[in-house]
């Protein structure tokens, strides 16, 4: 990345007019690598509705109200709130912007279901947490570390349950004759949703499609058989839509969705094909096919929360190889991945 862009990513972007009766207010996500969550604002009939809104943090509550304020507006005047997914960064801060304004907010069911285990009562979760990372092979002192890593997370989550549960191709109604049409992107959670404007050409993409990174897509508890097979073809459906112009959930706008669905199913084909030629050198855990492959930095340095992600990333492309019949498990703890099919 260049210099330039890094510095751009650093510091808060200005709330600015993307189109008419469309803005983009950039909320800040302290100590994380991301530093902002893009919330754009639409207006509706009676007042505006958001597409994501930031975690729940004082400082973030306080630039999304200055922001709105830029516009001429305050959260009062928010009548509806549509998340594209469950993570801390895009839902966190619904909760005390309905408090506030009374808006409704909006969620997929899949993710809407859950809200309860995820945020409010996670024993389930860790045990859960605890089965899958001794699954993986995951050493016993980093069982315990990584079975709470994100956990301080949730305190940047007000539990709030939507007033819409929302499925694919839902219309969400604006008024004046605009729409937003609900598209179900599975992939980097089970329930996340990109919002489409047909007319306009306009696509909220959430954290389906960022224009830099790739998103996490990980196989864990919380994910469906398959994460990978999912946002593949997630990118398939985002790609074919006809879009002229991608409203990310972080970093940057961008035009030319189907090329960059193509750039990010080219990278997931050659994580595939990584994986494939580990195990071609010997049978592996996962947490072995993790830590040997190549992240920004080597994986047992990552931090917690983030080694965590690289190791659900990294057994979502050996659960989609196991689906593609080119790899096998023999059953654990820890299960051991081989090439070839079962019985092979
Ligand atoms: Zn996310
Ligand atoms: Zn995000």
């Amino acid at each position: 990345m260049s210099e330039a862009r890094r510095n751009r990513l650093a510091e808060l972007p200005a709330v600015e007019q993307v189109r008419d009766g469309t803005w983009v207010v950039p909320v800040p996500i302290p100590d994380n690598p991301l530093h902002y969550v893009l919330s754009y604002v639409l207006e509706a009939d009676g007042g505006l509705v958001l597409v994501d809104v930031g975690w729940n943090d004082p400082g973030s509550f306080e630039a999304l109200g200055a922001g709105l304020g830029e516009i001429g507006a305050s959260v009062a005047d928010v009548r509806g709130m549509v998340v594209t997914h469950i993570h801390p960064d895009h839902y966190g801060l619904a909760g005390r912007v309905r408090e506030v304004s009374g808006a409704w907010i909006a969620l997929h069911g899949l993710d809407a279901s859950q809200i309860t285990g995820r945020y409010s009562k996670i024993e389930r979760l860790i045990e859960d947490n605890v089965l899958w990372l001794t699954g993986a092979g995951a050493p016993a002192e980093d069982v315990e570390v990584l079975c709470d890593a994100g956990a301080e997370l949730q305190r940047y989550v007000m539990v709030a349950h939507p007033d819409r549960v929302l499925s694919d191709g839902d219309r969400i109604e604006l008024g004046g004759g605009r729409a937003l049409d609900v598209v179900h992107t599975p992939g980097h959670t089970v329930g996340h949703v990109c919002l489409y404007d047909a007319p306009a050409r306009l696509l909220f993409s959430g954290d389906h499609v960022l224009p830099r990174i790739s998103p996490n897509v990980g196989f864990h508890p919380l994910s469906s058989a398959d994460p990978l097979a999912d946002f593949l073809a997630s990118l398939r459906k985002v790609g074919a839509l006809g879009s002229e112009l991608a409203l990310p959930g972080h970093e940057w706008r961008f035009d030319d969705v189907p090329a960059r669905t193509r750039e990010l199913a080219e990278h997931h084909e050659a994580r595939l094909a990584e994986v494939l030629v580990l195990l071609a050198r010997g049978a592996c855990t996962s947490w072995e096919v993790a830590q040997r492959l190549i992240w920004s930095r080597p994986f047992d340095s990552l931090a917690p929360v983030t080694r965590r992600a690289a190791l659900s990333e990294a057994m979502a492309h050996l659960v989609h190889l196991r689906t593609r019949g080119e790899v096998r498990c023999e059953p654990g703890p820890p299960d051991l991945w081989l090439v070839g099919r079962t019985g092979s």
